[in-house]
């Protein structure tokens, strides 16, 4: 059930792909696993599945310390400063950087381990009151800041894009993200390349592809509605 359904999703990727004529090759799939079992990650690992999203510290660790070495783990979501270090030794990439503090945080974590960490600043395009993230506005700036930590390395931008019926609402949020990245990536900014862009989920990613995404986040359409109770 569960590897049919990844297998639909990435049969989607590509249509979506095949329509706005990118390669398949360039969106990666994150499964967004939170709230669902260790046997879930695994039967999708089996069919070669690696890239698999978190949100809560506790149960990233959990899950980090019993499943094999070579899954690579996204932390995407709200992070707070006082739980870098539980994840700072193998996190492959932190999508949910919205504050120079955090990032600081992640720079000094970092060197601890004698690593860069690779992260995407937050963007909370459509304004939100209920979303973390800065503003496009403030974006460039927050990339420049952080570009002067050797540890951390800015590699583009994340964003969730406000729950909607109809997913085309989303596409201009999406095409935003997608042109500061152009607009930074052409000023070259303290050498900082933005080439990431982590936006779509279940309701909106086909959109997301089509608007230039690289990594789109995926969980219920994988693994079902989550039970927020277990
Ligand atoms: C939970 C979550 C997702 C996955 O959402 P679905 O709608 O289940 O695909 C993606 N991104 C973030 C930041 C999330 O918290």
């Amino acid at each position: 059930m569960i590897k049919e359904n990844l297998k639909k999703v990435q049969e989607r990727i590509e249509a979506a792909c095949q329509r706005s004529g990118r390669k398949t090759s360039d969106v990666t799939l994150i499964a967004v696993s939170k709230t669902k079992p260790e046997e879930d990650i695994m039967a999708l690992y089996e069919t070669g599945q690696r890239d698999f999203g978190e949100n809560y510290i506790q149960e990233l660790r959990k899950k980090h310390d019993g499943l094999p070495k070579d899954i690579r783990w996204h932390m995407i979501g709200h992070l707070q400063r006082n739980k870098v270090k539980y994840i700072a030794e193998y996190v492959s990439l932190i999508h949910s950087v919205d504050s120079l503090l955090l990032a600081q945080t992640i720079e000094k974590e970092a060197v601890k381990h004698d690593r860069v960490i690779p992260i995407l600043i937050e963007v909370n395009v459509a304004r939100e009151e209920s979303k973390f993230g800065v503003s496009i506005e403030d974006a460039p700036k927050l990339a420049d800041q952080i570009a002067d930590l050797p540890h951390v390395r800015v590699e583009g931008f994340m964003t969730s894009a406000p729950f909607v019926e109809d997913p085309e609402e989303d596409r201009p949020f999406f095409r935003s993200l997608r042109q500061l990245s152009v607009d930074m990536n052409s000023k070259n900014y303290n050498n900082v390349n933005v080439n990431v862009l982590s936006m779509g989920m279940t309701n909106d990613f086909e959109v997301a592809v089509e608007e230039g995404s690289t990594m789109v986040r995926v969980g219920t359409a994988i693994f079902g509605e989550r039970n927020y109770k277990n």
